[in-house]
């Protein structure tokens, strides 16, 4: 064997020992999105391998499949969906076509983290789409509550220690951990936010009603007339006036969408500012996990009411 063969050889052979570790040691899993992959990292450590299909940046109502995605939920021991039909548009074509049963709904390996949580905006009566509203379930923007975020890490610390039962021990510190830097940082937020309870604001989409309720914030109107119904032009003079008759200077806005409508309305508004926040981990470049998400938009609107309320 000449030095380049052995060269080769070597790199094969550690490639084949990296991969059968990897397939022995860590469970592959599939998230609809980025605070999923998050929390699941943060419980899962050097045990999980996840994959994000919908990025932070990105309407996670309305995602393009790629053939990448078939791919990665074919090789999923776990599937974990965000739920309340929020990927009802494009999740059950792909999990279907993945041909893959440990993560068929109903099967071990497919879970719906909204089963435990908190969830707001539940419609009674008849349910219905009248119009294309995409909530039909309930607000299913509920990771938006750290709340919420403990009760989701919570389920995947169980559904973890279901499928990789010698590992219950080791989620459970990591769950233990999670839990305690998230709590530490809640009472950081609750002292930044605390001068502006009460204050009225209006969000782009029904994003924040968990996230507002937290902080003791009250959203009284959105751009969008429904969710998922881009602006009209009625909707929006309405607006305007309720938020000048109001004194609501802010509106939140999700990176996703256009600024045009929002911009408008602030200028005709006294006082008027439009603020980006991020929805999602990996919603702006600074956001990479969960705990990060709130720091930075208690941070960032805390700097925003701070100019709106003087306070
Ligand atoms: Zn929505």
């Amino acid at each position: 064997m000449n030095i380049r063969t052995s060269v080769i050889a070597f790199v094969v052979a550690g490639f084949l020992a990296g991969a059968t570790v990897d397939a022995q040691s860590q469970l592959n899993i599939v998230t609809s999105t980025e605070d999923l992959a998050s929390i699941t990292r943060d419980v899962g450590g050097d045990k999980v391998a996840v994959t994000a299909l919908a990025k932070g940046y990105q309407d996670p109502h309305f995602v393009e499949p790629k053939p990448s995605f078939i791919l990665a939920v074919n090789r999923a021991a776990l599937y974990i969906a965000i739920g309340r039909e929020l990927e009802i548009g494009w999740l059950p074509p792909l999990i279907t076509s993945s041909r893959n049963a440990r993560i068929q709904p109903g099967a071990n390996g497919y879970l719906d983290a909204s089963l435990n949580v908190r969830i707001l905006e539940i419609l009674t009566g008849q349910i219905t789409r009248a119009m294309g509203d995409v909530h039909p379930l309930g607000n299913p923007h509920y990771w938006l509550e750290p709340g919420n975020g403990r009760l989701i890490a919570q389920a995947i610390r169980n559904k973890l220690g279901e499928l990789s039962p010698a590992d219950r021990a080791y989620f459970a510190q990591r769950y233990d951990d999670f839990d305690r830097r998230l709590t530490a940082a809640e009472k950081r937020w609750d002292v930044t936010m605390a001068p502006y309870k009460g204050t009225k604001l209006v969000t782009y989409h029904r994003s924040w009603p968990n996230f507002m309720e937290r902080f003791g914030l009250e959203v009284m109107g959105y751009v969008e007339p429904k969710p998922g119904i881009p602006p009209s032009p009625v909707h929006t003079l309405e607006l305007i006036d309720e938020m000048k008759r109001g004194g609501v200077k802010l509106i939140v806005v999700e990176p996703y969408f256009s600024l045009k409508t929002p911009q408008a309305i602030a200028n005709q508004v006294p006082g008027g500012q439009v603020l980006i926040l991020a929805p999602s981990v990996g919603g702006v470049k600074e956001v990479t996990d969960y705990v990060q998400l709130f720091e930075y938009n208690v941070n960032l609107l805390a700097g925003a009411l701070k100019k709106a309320t003087g306070k």
